[in-house]
């Protein structure tokens, strides 16, 4: 089973700390990681596709959509200077956004001059242990990001 497939299951079984709310296409939860605080994911339900262009255009619209009610959420829940929309797919092929709150300076003197996207941020940094957030601090943050949610939906 694929890391997403396996995320997906816990949340079916009450079991992943991490989930906030199940959309129609997807389910919104908090990234393990929060160097860039805020950061969200939209993990599609179905894992047969693995191009956004595979799905039937109704669904692909309905998913577009919700992926930026979570980024709007996101970014009134948690505040940011911009927000960054990224598919990618290398990793994990099950269709999944990273949402990122983007601030001035969050990846220092990385990347080109301290601009650039956030995987030009060291691995070892970003997913450091002392950037999961603690239990409380989720709590938080997932009470904010479900009640930005529920204000646009
Ligand atoms: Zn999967």
């Amino acid at each position: 089973m694929c890391l997403i497939c396996e995320r997906i299951e816990m949340i079916k079984n009450g079991e992943n700390p991490y989930f906030v709310k199940e959309l129609k296409t997807g389910y919104v939860v908090i990234g393990d990681n929060q160097h860039f605080y805020g950061y969200t994911l939209f993990l599609y339900k179905n894992h047969k596709y693995t191009e956004l262009y595979q799905i039937n255009m109704n669904e692909r619209l309905e998913f577009m959509k919700e992926m930026t009610i979570a980024a709007q959420a996101a970014a009134n829940a948690f505040g940011c200077d911009k927000m960054n929309y990224e598919l990618l797919g290398m990793g994990d092929t099950h269709l999944h956004w990273h949402l990122y709150p983007r601030r001035d300076g969050d990846i220092g003197n990385y990347g080109n001059h301290g601009r650039g996207p956030v995987w030009w941020y060291p691995m070892e940094k970003m997913y450091a242990d002392d950037n999961c957030p603690k239990r409380e601090e989720l709590e938080h943050m997932k009470d904010k990001l479900n009640s930005e949610l529920e204000k646009l939906l």
